[in-house]
């Protein structure tokens, strides 16, 4: 297809010879396709003249005026000062650079035309540096035929090469391929590709340009759906492609969680039983399962992974417990323990700590099978690490891992019989019409219910002014047997200053409170030291524990039923959530203070009323998503996945159902078009193409 515009080079476009592809290449476009698809910022309205008495300011426009004065001031700057009015006002043209040339052609009389930005002056609204012209008696000029595109422009490529080489490009629209079926645009009411290009490079000028700011109008929509479509069908062929792998089928009897779950000291939730179903049924499958499970703060993931490990041990596979941090991990590993040494399981342990001479007995326990359970951090999949029969990869809290990882995980643990299933677990949980799409390569359990007895958290924001009244609610919950947080944020500042300031924040609590125990955490401790500390806290020899935020995720103290986060209005809410989900564990009714700095901003106001008003974690995660933007949200930003370049996740849901139910359409009944369309979007960027 010579005339597909995907396959033309920039250089057959006028005025493109190899300096000036080099340059276009760094903004990402080699094909004319490329340009095609290089849409414009904002557009300028040059379609009309606006009389001077209407503009406001902050409007762009264009004017036209006789010149009633100018003058040269010389006040902080020196600058050509040229009064015009066009009858229905009049407004001035401000000029800092200017020559004698010029400022002789604005003499009085003379009628100008200008486009540029209207600000407030001293006295009349201003024009600085506007682009104008002086127009003769006779003349008429004309205005442009439709809104003027401004594009993302780079060093050496301007604003009118890029016009111009859209223009040049709009003439090979007719050979860019619509794969999209007529049906499904007619279905969804949006125009053809070419139609919707054409509008976007040149709007005539009935469109709206508030339409076209918001990203609303139909021909930005038609263009954001194909590129939801193209992500979302190229998760799922990543899906496909793994579901074409083996993986051993795990079955059993079931007798060891069987045992399992009578030693446990709770019954487990619906919820809770309804996902280990999930779970051991894609493990009694021969192909790799590939899961999500999704659950707020405190739902109880950690019962569910041990299920879905013992079913893979009493089948003879080994399981791996992955944790994005070493705190996170021992925990993990102390409650595995806990839980399977009982039933004669042997649980190795292996982090990047692990002094040289423990980690080769870890290793060794590890490829040699002795050890049916490992867990870990991320340093449990470095290269020399060996293991024997892995059926099974636990990963918790996957937003801190990127799909690369992920991807990874799987190549590592392959074996002679497929590669390992994995399960995926997650406190961020986000609306479902995002998990289709950003999760599409995996199937989603959600644990939808809180064990019983848990009373919700009451927040409450106040000013770090009133310290004085939180250090006594200190005292009081401790006097009454509890345990209290008192987490310490400095975000901006090195994690050096962070535990300094904890540090500091500990003694000054010490001080105060001489009746309490008080220790401290930070991340500069050694884990080992951070361990004890942590042990001591669970066990209540502590009563308060001063810390940084590394206690972020997963820590669990069912006595701790107040914490106080120091500038809580510096956090996100997705991080607030995780570090309030450390209290609230246990039947006490439990606090959260908030403390902040005044004065408020306004964002910050917002995220701390959203803590105030709900725990639930959907909700929150709702707010997240609409404060910071998906790419932060999901921790994608460096995987590249949330790379939209005109889709907005948020602003666009609400075509995501329609883009899942395409995705459908177009696997079944036009597989041919699915990876053209795939390629379009995600192009060499494709980061699954070797999975
Ligand atoms: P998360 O989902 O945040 O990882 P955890 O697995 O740490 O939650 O569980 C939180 C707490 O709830 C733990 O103390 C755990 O033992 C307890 N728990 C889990 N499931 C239940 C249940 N069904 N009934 C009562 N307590 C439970
Ligand atoms: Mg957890």
């Amino acid at each position: 297809m010579s005339n597909d515009p995907a396959s033309l080079s920039v250089t057959c476009l006028k005025g493109v010879g190899p300096k000036v592809a080099e340059k276009l290449a760094r903004l990402g476009l080699h094909t004319v396709q490329d340009i095609l698809f290089h849409l414009p910022l904002r557009y300028e309205d040059r379609t009309r003249v606006v009389p001077i008495g209407s503009l406001r300011p902050g409007d762009a426009a264009v004017v036209q005026g006789e010149v009633q004065l100018t003058e040269v001031k010389f006040g902080k700057r020196r600058s050509l000062l040229s009064r015009i009015s066009d009858g229905t006002g009049s407004l001035t043209i401000r000029l800092f650079h200017f020559n004698a040339a010029q400022k002789a052609s604005l003499e009085r009389g003379a009628s100008v035309r200008c486009y540029g930005e209207a600000r407030r002056g001293t006295s009349t609204l201003e024009l600085i540096h506007p682009e104008y012209r002086l127009i003769q008696a006779e003349e008429s000029p004309e205005v442009a035929s439709s809104l003027t595109a401004v594009y993302p422009t780079t060093e050496g490529v301007h604003q009118l090469k890029l016009r111009d080489l859209s223009e040049q490009a709009m003439s090979h629209i007719g050979g860019l391929r619509e794969w999209l079926p007529a049906e499904l645009l007619a279905s969804l009411g949006m125009p053809t590709l070419g139609e919707a290009l054409r509008t976007l490079h040149r709007p005539t000028p009935d469109v709206s340009l508030s339409g076209l700011s918001e990203g609303e109008h139909p021909a930005q929509q038609r263009l954001a759906f194909e590129e939801l479509l193209a992500q979302h069908l190229s998760m799922r062929q990543l899906r496909e492609r793994m579901q074409a792998h083996q993986a051993p089928a795990l079955r059993n009897n079931g007798e060891l969680n069987n045992q399992f779950l009578q030693q446990l000291p709770f019954e487990l939730t619906i919820a809770q039983q309804r996902v280990i179903k999930e779970c051991l049924q894609d493990l009694s499958r021969a192909v790799p399962m590939q899961r999500l499970v999704q659950g707020d703060v405190g739902s109880g993931k950690t019962a569910v992974a041990a299920c879905a490990a013992l079913h893979a041990v009493e089948s003879g596979y080994q399981v791996v417990v992955m944790a994005p941090t070493e705190l996170l991990a021992e925990q993990h590993h102390k409650n595995f323990y806990d839980w399977l040494a009982p039933l004669g399981i042997k649980v190795a342990w292996l982090t990047g700590s692990l002094k040289a001479a423990e980690r080769r007995e870890q290793m060794a326990v590890i490829s040699g099978g002795q050890a049916q359970v490992v867990v870990g951090t991320h340093a449990l999949f470095q290269a020399e690490v060996e293991f024997d029969r892995l059926g099974l990869v636990i990963i918790d809290e996957q937003h801190r891992f990127g799909v690369h990882q992920r991807l990874a995980l799987r190549e590592k643990g392959r074996g002679e019989d497929g590669h390992p299933h994995q399960l995926i677990m997650t406190a961020t949980p986000i609306p479902r019409t995002l998990a289709m799409t950003f999760y599409a390569d995996l199937d989603c359990s959600v644990i939808d219910e809180l064990p019983p007895g848990r009373t919700p958290v009451t927040t409450v924001v106040i000013p770090d002014s009133r310290r004085a009244d939180i250090v006594q609610r200190v005292e009081q919950a401790c006097a009454s047997g509890r345990q209290v947080y008192w987490v310490c944020t400095l975000i901006e500042e090195s994690e050096a200053l962070q535990c300094e300031a904890a540090e500091d924040t500990a003694q000054a609590l010490a001080a105060a409170l001489p009746q309490l125990h008080v220790g401290l955490v930070h991340g500069r401790m050694k884990a080992a030291d951070k361990e004890a500390m942590m042990r001591a806290f669970k066990a209540g020899e502590i009563d308060l524990l001063v810390a940084t935020t590394v206690i972020e995720v997963g820590v669990d103290v069912p006595n701790a039923s107040l914490m106080v986060i120091e500038n809580a209005e510096r956090l996100g809410l997705a991080q607030l959530h995780q570090l309030r989900g450390r209290v609230g564990r246990g039947a006490h009714e439990s606090n959260c203070v908030l403390l902040y700095r005044a004065p408020l901003g306004q964002r910050a106001r917002e995220r701390l009323a959203v803590m105030r008003e709900t725990t639930d974690g959907f909700e929150i995660a709702r707010h997240d998503l609409e404060q910071r933007g998906p790419g932060e949200v999901l921790g994608t930003r460096q995987t590249g996945l949330a790379m939209l370049r005109i889709a907005d996740l948020v602003r666009d849901q609400a075509l995501l159902p329609a883009v899942e139910q395409a995705a459908r359409q177009l696997m079944q009944d036009y597989p041919g078009h699915v990876d053209p369309l795939v390629r379009r979007w995600i192009g060499e960027a494709t980061r699954y193409a070797d999975v």
